[in-house]
């Protein structure tokens, strides 16, 4: 077999972890392959940018996971329904499609029990796939964002939506944090007076930016909350991109021990 090649495409993609990731998994488990990153600046070159470069898998973060929806041949059930990929794998010349976003990010919070209500700040891509993996687990999912745009494809899909504006706060066992404020300033993803209203009745708090404590995080920790932020997310993520990458050849548990040595770095 000769070496297969897999890279992460995004823009801007110079910050992302996940070439250390993967590189790491291959040589620990020693398995013949190498990851690298890609700054793909058109999304509709995504498919021939992929074969042009003889790629075996690739993940898909910002802008690009609609336009890796789009360049799939075969996509597996979930992510046809939240229309987002993350994973592609090359198999016989055709592309086939998943995302690990939202099982990572399930498998990141399940950690909380008693959790049944859960208010999400931010109605963008990612929280796209995860209200909806939640709401299959048995979770009730409001989404509380900015502007109303976004709102507009969760309301069809009969979710409580709600602006800054018309928010009526009530109580919720999760807050996630599932916007980019506090990313690269330090804003708080709503008004100080709607946090003040929902974070002190919440079991705990979830950020998915990872490798900083963001303000919001810093605001759930003056209530005494129980905290995490994105990096379980996107370690679980990766390990499951890796199985499909690998044709499940190592378990979630294998792999998991040299994922994580990434963090550490
Ligand atoms: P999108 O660009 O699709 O959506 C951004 C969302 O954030 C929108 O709801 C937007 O509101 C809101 N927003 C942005 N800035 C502010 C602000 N200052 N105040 C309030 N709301 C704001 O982004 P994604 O959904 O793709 O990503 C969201 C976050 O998730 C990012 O921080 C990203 O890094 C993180 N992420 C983490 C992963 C992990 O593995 N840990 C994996 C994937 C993403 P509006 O509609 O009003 O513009």
């Amino acid at each position: 077999m000769s070496k297969h090649l897999y890279a992460i495409f995004g823009n801007p993609v110079s910050h992302s972890k996940s070439p250390l990731m993967h590189n790491l998994s291959f040589q620990g488990l020693g398995f013949d392959g190498c990851y690298t990153r890609y700054l793909l600046e058109e999304g509709s070159t995504l498919k021939e940018t992929f074969f042009n470069l003889g790629l075996k898998g690739i993940n898909i973060t910002v802008p690009h996971k609609e336009y890796a929806y789009h360049a799939c041949d075969v996509l597996d059930p979930f992510s046809k329904k939240v229309g987002a990929v993350n994973t592609i794998v090359e198999r016989e010349g055709k592309l086939y499609g998943y995302n690990t976003d939202a099982p990572g990010f399930l498998k990141a919070i399940s950690e909380f029990k008693a959790i049944k209500t859960v208010l999400f700040l931010g109605a963008g891509g990612t929280a796209q796939s995860t209200s909806r993996i939640l709401r299959d687990e048995g979770y009730e999912v409001t989404l509380l964002n900015r502007s109303e745009n976004r709102l507009e494809k969760f309301k069809q899909d009969s979710f409580k939506t709600y602006t800054f504006e018309n928010f009526t706060p009530k109580s919720y066992d999760l807050v996630i944090n599932m916007t980019s404020a506090g990313l690269e300033d330090n804003s708080l993803p709503a008004p100080l007076e709607i946090l003040e209203q929902v974070l002190p009745t919440a079991k705990a708090c979830v950020d998915v930016i990872y490798g900083k404590e963001t303000p919001f995080l810093t605001l759930c920790k003056s209530y005494n909350k129980p905290t995490k932020d994105g990096s379980d997310m996107l370690l679980y993520q990766g390990i499951i991109a890796f199985e499909y990458f690998t044709n499940n050849r190592y378990s979630f548990e294998e792999i998991l021990p040299y994922m994580k040595k990434a963090f550490a770095i």
